[in-house]
């Protein structure tokens, strides 16, 4: 039965080329939002040491103005925030963040790190 081998082949090479057309569009692109108080807007997903201590530059170039004293790195496509100076700390020991959904909040700061994937996440104003 050869045809039915033939038509196999040829689906199996149909259904490769559409994978391979449209895998570039499966990767998720994973973008860091920030919610400083009433303000939000996503914030370069880069390797890096970064603070809050004054204004904050988003991906479009925009400075916002964050004045929190907030340390936070970005490493492997992780972030975690490594000084705060809320009382409780819970941002701090928050484990590093990297999947879609994920969030580290700083409460006390009003300040949260949202790791947005579908832009689904839009804070209204
Ligand atoms: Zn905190």
């Amino acid at each position: 039965m050869v045809r039915i081998i033939d038509i196999i082949i040829i689906l199996f090479f149909l259904v490769l080329s559409i994978v391979l057309i449209f895998k570039p569009y499966g990767y998720e692109a994973k973008k860091l939002l920030l919610v400083v108080e009433q303000d939000s807007y996503y914030i370069p997903f880069k390797p890096g040491k970064y603070n809050l201590y004054s204004q904050v530059e988003d991906i479009y170039g925009k400075k916002h103005a964050a004045y929190k004293s907030i340390d936070y790195i970005i490493e492997d496509e992780k972030v975690q925030v490594t000084h705060s100076d809320c009382a409780n700390q819970v941002c701090v020991n928050t484990a590093a963040i990297s999947k879609c959904g994920e969030a580290i909040i700083c409460a006390p700061n009003k300040v949260a790190f949202i790791i947005d994937c579908k832009n689904i996440l839009k804070v209204s104003k």
